[in-house]
C-alpha cells in the first residue's frame, strides 16, 4: 500500500484517508482513538456510535407480524407478500384473514353455492367464473353484468314486497289488541255490575 500520496499528504493506516503531513500525529492519535471501521460496510464511525451503526444499519430486524428475524433488505417483501400472517382476502367472500389460514378458508367458501339467474342452476363460488363465461353461451361479461342487475332486481322486489306486508301485519296486530282490550272491559264492567248487584241483594 503506497503511504505517501505526494509531498503533502499521507494515507492513514487506520481510516484510509488522506492526512496533511503537518497533522499526522494529531490525526493517529485522534482516528485510533475514537474511529473505527465498520465490519461489514466498511465504513468509519465514532467508536461510541458503533453499536447504534451496527442496529440501525445492519442488524437483523424481525418481522411487526409474525416476528421472524431476517435480514432488513427483504423485511418489506416478507411483510408485503410472504409473512403467513400478513391480511389478505378471500377470492370468494372478500373476507380479510391471515394468509396461513386462507387456503382452508377458501377449500369451504368456494364450495358454497349461489344460484345462476341464467340457466336456474347452483353453482360453486369456485366454478362461478368458468360457469359464468360459458352458461348458455353468453360471454363472460354481459353474463356477469346481468346476472349482477338481475341479483340487485330480486333483492329490490324482496325489500318492496316486505315494506309492503309490513302495515298489513302492524294493523291486524292492533286490530287484535284492540279487540283483546274490548273484551277485558267488558268482562271487567260485567263482574262488577254483578258484584254491585250481589251486594245490593244481601242488603235489602
Ligand atoms: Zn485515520
Ligand atoms: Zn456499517
Ligand atoms: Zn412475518
Ligand atoms: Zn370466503
Ligand atoms: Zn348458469
Amino acid at each position: 500500500m503506497e503511504t505517501v500520496l505526494d509531498q503533502a499528504t499521507i494515507i492513514c493506516s487506520h481510516c484510509d484517508r488522506a492526512i496533511p503531513v503537518a497533522n499526522v500525529d494529531l490525526h493517529n492519535a485522534h482516528c485510533s482513538r475514537n474511529l473505527q471501521k465498520c465490519k461489514v460496510c466498511g465504513d468509519m464511525i465514532a467508536k461510541k456510535n458503533a453499536e447504534d451503526h451496527y442496529l440501525t444499519t445492519h442488524a437483523p430486524v424481525s418481522c411487526s407480524l409474525c416476528s421472524e428475524t431476517m435480514d432488513r433488505d427483504i423485511i418489506n417483501i416478507h411483510e408485503g407478500e410472504k409473512c403467513p400472517k400478513r391480511i389478505v382476502t378471500c377470492d370468494f367472500c372478500e373476507f380479510p384473514l391471515p394468509a396461513v389460514d386462507l387456503a382452508e378458508h377458501q377449500e369451504v367458501c368456494g364450495n358454497r353455492t349461489e344460484l345462476c339467474h341464467l340457466c336456474n342452476k347452483y353453482v360453486r363460488l369456485r366454478e362461478r367464473c368458468n360457469h359464468e363465461a360459458s352458461c348458455n353461451g353468453i360471454i363472460q361479461d354481459i353474463a356477469i353484468g346481468s346476472s349482477r342487475n338481475m341479483m340487485q332486481a330480486e333483492r329490490n322486489e324482496r325489500v318492496q314486497r316486505r315494506q309492503r306486508r309490513r302495515p298489513q301485519n302492524d294493523f291486524s296486530t292492533k286490530r287484535l289488541l284492540f279487540s283483546i282490550a274490548i273484551t277485558g272491559i267488558a268482562v271487567m264492567l260485567g263482574s262488577f255490575y254483578l258484584q254491585r248487584k250481589a251486594d245490593s241483594s244481601e242488603v235489602h
